[in-house]
């Protein structure tokens, strides 16, 4: 099951970069910039390089393999007292543990969920989080090592070329493709070096602050709650002091503190805090949402050209899914832009019974207001709200 997540675009194109740019450079130090038979230096140069590489490779197969640690499917708190306080998961049938989000990537609740990463084909959650930043921190620091090799090798045999600089005589010449070659390497380097460096500052603030991608959502909102309904300040439950929280997450064992479903907390807070708080936030949702009932069918696709030049151009900027409706359907809609609505498809109580949901964008012109869902006939079957 672990090893199949590396059959994927992300993991391959992940692991293309890495091997193009370690063997280019291994090739380039050994054939041309610093080989091991004229220097020492030579030597550890290939040593260091190939020291990053295991080390990279070691942090991702890890991430990949250990996986974030997902709920059990129909996992219940051992004190019943304290479902009340927890979000219910109907695609996995059980309650989600504090921390916990569902990944539809995955198809899971995952402990201590950050975000789905396609690089990994994962999410990044509890127990893969030291792995997964030991990871994006290697990545950007052993392309930098690659980077210069490439770039000094590409300098010193113009040099050479020119008659300008001789160092060691080339083992072979530096050819067009050579050339070619190092310029791909330096390209992907320099690129994995921006892109990856910029997630690891992003993760290093997560452990700092010991709050993920979604917990920061979350307390914005929840900043916005207190202010608005003057309920005194929003104080954030898992946030221990810096070093406690980098204790949480980096450590010599590489093993995460906890068991992913009870978390130490701040004074004056309990392990369900952001639980309820979210369960709140959730219950002011419900009241702001509107039904709309479909009258023209969609069919899901990103692209609706026949629903006018204007949907197609303004097309929601989310990876979050469109939703194909007939007509007739009813969708209670939380938020939308201009052209486009997003919201749950009301479904069937079977359906609803088979852990089925359906949630997404579609175009505006698709559907008709019907009115405030808090405000219809809470009788009637689409106004049913979720548990
Ligand atoms: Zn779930
Ligand atoms: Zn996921």
């Amino acid at each position: 099951m672990a090893l199949r997540r590396l059959f994927h675009i992300g993991p391959f194109i992940a692991l293309f970069v890495t091997f193009t740019c370690y063997s280019v450079a291994v090739i380039d130090s050994y054939l041309w910039l610093a080989p091991p038979k004229y220097s020492i230096a030579g030597g550890y140069n290939l040593m260091v390089l190939t020291v990053w590489l295991a080390l990279i490779l070691h942090n991702y197969f890890w991430a990949v393999i250990i996986g974030p640690g997902f709920v059990p499917k129909g996992w219940r708190p051992d004190d019943k007292e304290a479902e009340k306080y927890l979000q219910f998961c109907h695609s996995c049938k059980g309650f989600k543990p504090p921390r916990a989000h569902h990944c539809r990537t995955c198809k899971r609740c995952v402990m201590k969920m950050d975000h789905h990463c396609p690089w990994i084909n994962t999410c990044c959650g509890h127990l893969n989080h030291s792995n997964f930043v030991l990871f994006l921190f290697f990545a950007p620091v052993g392309c930098l090592h690659a980077l210069i090799v490439c770039v000094m090798t590409i300098l010193y045999q113009l040099l050479w070329t020119v008659d300008l600089y001789r160092r060691y005589p080339p083992t072979v010449n530096f050819s067009v493709n050579a050339f070619l070659a190092n310029l791909i390497a330096s390209g992907l380097a320099f690129g994995t070096i921006l892109a990856v460096g910029m997630l690891f500052y992003q993760q290093a603030r997560v452990i700092i602050s010991n709050k993920t991608g979604i917990e920061q959502w979350i307390v914005d909102k929840a900043i916005d709650r207190a202010m608005t309904n003057n309920s005194g300040k929003f104080v954030y439950p898992y946030n221990l002091g810096t070093s406690k929280n980098i204790k949480q997450v980096i450590n010599w064992k590489c093993t995460p503190v906890g068991d992913g479903f009870s978390w130490p907390v701040v004074e004056g807070c309990t392990n369900y805090s952001l639980s309820i708080e979210q369960l709140e936030q959730k219950r002011e949702k419900m009241q702001r949402l509107v039904l709309f009932e479909v009258t023209e069918c969609y069919s899901g696709w990103w692209l609706p050209c026949t629903k006018g030049i204007r949907t197609c151009c303004c097309i929601p900027f989310s990876d979050e899914p469109r939703i194909a409706l007939k007509i007739g359907d009813k969708i209670q809609v939380s938020r939308g832009t201009k052209y486009w609505l997003y919201g749950n498809k009301v479904l069937t109580q079977e359906e609803e019974a088979d852990g089925k949901r359906v949630r997404g964008w579609f175009p505006k012109q698709c559907a008709k207001r019907l009115g405030k869902v808090s405000e219809l006939d809470d009788n009637a079957d689409y106004t049913k709200k979720r548990k």
